[in-house]
């Protein structure tokens, strides 16, 4: 177990910690950087990737963030496969402990640790997790190849996971509680023009339905509540997609940095800084309403620079009190 004292230290490994890495790394500041839960973010669970400037072609997400990984690495970032389970931001040096026992230390701190895909919070839901109920269509979509699914939610997530899916199964039923979709409009036109997906509007998954082999749980079916009708039926189905939103990394922090009530951490308006001097948050984790790949990088940059501005007054102050003394 070892003590690792930085300058700077960026939690996180997506778009906003490895921009913010490449950046403190190439104005001398010698970041550390922890990867967290899901090295290279949320991008690491996405395939096309239509939307990153600067790739004419469509690219895929786990290959952009190896890029920027390595990229990281080339401008010399120190990168620790480690998750921080406790943090102590009331005094500085700021201090944080990993999973497996090393302690870090540090000046500044850029939280980077993203959002983690929401559940329905049903008692089956849970049960089959694992075993045809899913939050990744491109993790899990694979095993559905000739099947029927289905995904939850009416948000461009889940439009996406929709057409991703079908690609493997043979039919996609999406379920959304309303009658209209949030999703962008290309992608709504994208789903409703394609013959494999149907959507059950104004519905939402009452419970997942399954039997147990050989030990081994299994989806077999949904229980779907029509909201307004009140019109309950049972649909055989052999997978369940859960796409309703996602939930800030921020259980670490509580009590410590201020947040929303939905635990998204609060920034300064036109800033990246916290409420606590020295701490800085970008990317998913302080953004509910943008959150694409180039918006966290964008943030991960404005951190970084706000951070050499911080550590530069900090400096100079330390020296003006030398001096003083
Ligand atoms: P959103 O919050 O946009 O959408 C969540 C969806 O789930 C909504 O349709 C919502 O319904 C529904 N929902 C929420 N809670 C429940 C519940 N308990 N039961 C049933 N349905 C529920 O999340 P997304 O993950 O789709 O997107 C998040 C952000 O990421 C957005 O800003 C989106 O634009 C962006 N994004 C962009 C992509 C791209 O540009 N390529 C790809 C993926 C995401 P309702 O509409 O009724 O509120």
């Amino acid at each position: 177990m070892a003590h690792l004292h930085s300058t700077v230290l960026i939690l996180g490994s997506g778009a906003a910690g490895l921009t913010a890495a490449i950046y403190t790394a190439r104005a001398g500041l010698d970041p550390r950087l922890v990867h967290g839960i899901q090295p290279g973010g949320q991008m690491t669970i996405t395939t096309d990737v239509e939307n990153y400037p600067g790739f004419a072609d469509v690219i895929q997400g786990p290959w952009l963030m190896e890029q920027m990984q390595t990229q990281a690495e080339n401008v010399g970032v120190e990168m620790f496969p480690d998750i921080i389970v406790e943090a102590d931001l009331l005094t500085t040096p700021f201090k944080l402990k990993g999973d497996g026992g090393n302690t870090y230390s540090c000046d500044s701190l850029i939280i980077s640790t993203g959002a983690q895909a929401k559940w329905l919070g049903l008692e089956s839901e849970q049960k089959y997790q694992g075993f045809g109920v899913s939050a990744c269509a491109t993790c899990d979509g694979f095993f559905f190849r000739g099947k029927e699914v289905a995904v939850i939610g009416g948000g461009n997530t889940a439009v996406e996971e929709a057409l991703y899916l079908t690609n493997h199964a043979t039919k996609v039923k999406l379920i959304h509680r309303r009658e209209i979709l949030r999703a962008e409009k290309i992608l709504q036109d994208r789903l409703l023009n394609n013959k494999k997906v149907e959507v059950l509007w104004n519905s939402v998954l009452a419970e997942v339905i399954g039997k147990t082999d050989l030990n081994l749980p299994q989806v077999t079916g949904m229980r779907v509540t029509n909201v307004q009708s009140r019109e309950v039926v049972d649909i055989p189905i052999d997978g369940i997609f859960v796409a309703i939103g996602h939930t800030p990394n921020t259980d670490v922090f509580k009590g410590q940095i201020p947040m929303d009530e939905e635990g998204y951490l609060i920034t300064k308006p036109d800033s990246t800084a916290t409420a606590v001097p020295g701490i800085y948050a970008a990317g998913d984790v302080q953004d509910r309403i943008f959150r694409q790949a180039v918006t966290a990088a964008g943030t991960g940059c404005m951190a970084a620079l706000e951070v050499e501005k911080y550590l530069t007054a900090l400096n100079a102050k330390e020296i003006a009190a030398a001096e003083q003394s």
